[in-house]
């Protein structure tokens, strides 16, 4: 099995409107996005032009200052980098993009965006996300693919890996036997999460019954087969014993993609950030 190919794309700022609102589960809202009014679907900065091929593929949501509504866009840098516009609170946070599709020529993109309060402004945003309300997105800046010759894929996550986990259920197929362990809130229904892993080996865990269970849960499947991926996206901490198993098992990042979502007291995490500071990759 090769490890994941990486493709760099481009931080194009892309400006979408809401165009349809569904709460998915207690917890979780999706948002389809479109063009804003009188865009350019040719142009660059449309978001027919926006690229998401890898299941984890994420974007940099700029969303309006809570306190003022505003929203204060980055631009293109000419090194092709992100520019947030200076003297100003210019707020993001990382999403996965869940899909991306053309609708009557139209295109559109699904975030699915994780509730856990209005102390956040992503999920103060997405709980009163409105059709019409403008945000902008950024990237995905690189897309990384599936590794070749995988036979096996093992998912450990919370509700915010969901739309990852989904879309590396599509994308390895059929032949490829997925084994997925959910840890979710009590808010969140059951059904929804079955959905959307439909045809994984599946175990859903209630965070409610204590701390650790998602890597109990990786540890007891035992040591991943040679052409066996595993991934984990969630709560930093609830990951680091993770990535500990799996590195007394021999697998390393050739065989296995394990990225913090968020950390408990910590706002915005980097999606680069190591997952334990005392112990970076
Ligand atoms: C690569 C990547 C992809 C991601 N994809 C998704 C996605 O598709 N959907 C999604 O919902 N999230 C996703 N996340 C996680 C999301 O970016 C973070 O949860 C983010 O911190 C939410 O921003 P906020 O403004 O709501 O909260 P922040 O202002 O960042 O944080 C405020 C407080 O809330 C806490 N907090 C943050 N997130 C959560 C949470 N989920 N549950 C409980 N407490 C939390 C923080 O620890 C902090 O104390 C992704 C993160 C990365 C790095």
């Amino acid at each position: 099995m090769t490890s994941r190919p990486r493709t760099d794309l481009d931080l194009i700022p892309r400006r979408a409107r809401v165009h349809a609102v569904r709460r998915l589960s207690g917890t979780i809202v999706r948002t389809t996005l479109r063009d804003v009014a009188g865009a350019d679907p040719a142009a660059p900065s449309s978001l027919a032009a926006l690229r998401a091929p890898g299941p984890d593929d994420h974007v940099k949501v700029f969303l309006p200052d809570p306190e003022t509504g505003v929203l204060h866009a980055p631009t293109l840098a000419p090194d092709g980098g992100v520019q947030r516009p200076t003297g100003v609170v210019s707020i993001s946070r990382e999403l996965t993009v869940r899909a991306t599709r053309t609708v009557d020529g139209v295109a559109e993109v699904d975030l699915d965006w994780v509730l856990h309060g209005d102390a956040g402004p992503a999920s103060a945003w997405a709980g009163r996300a409105a059709v019409g309300d403008e945000i902008v997105l950024v990237g995905p800046g690189t897309s990384r693919g599936l590794p070749e010759g995988i036979g096996r894929l093992t998912i450990a996550v919370d509700e915010t890996g969901l739309p990852a986990a989904a879309r590396w259920l599509a994308a390895v197929g059929p032949d490829v036997r997925v084994t997925a362990v959910v840890e979710i809130g009590d808010d969140v229904d059951e059904a929804f999460v079955e959905d959307e892993l439909d045809g994984a080996d599946l175990e859903i865990l209630y965070r409610t019954d204590g701390p650790g269970q998602l890597a109990d849960a990786v540890r007891s499947l035992g040591a991943p087969e040679p052409d066996e991926h595993v991934v984990g996206y969630g709560e930093a901490g609830d990951l680091v014993p993770v990535r500990r198993h799996l590195r007394s098992c021999g697998v390393g990042p050739d065989r296995s993609t394990v990225v913090g979502h968020w950390r408990r007291g910590t706002v915005n995490l980097a999606p680069d950030a190591p997952l334990d500071p005392t112990d970076p990759d």
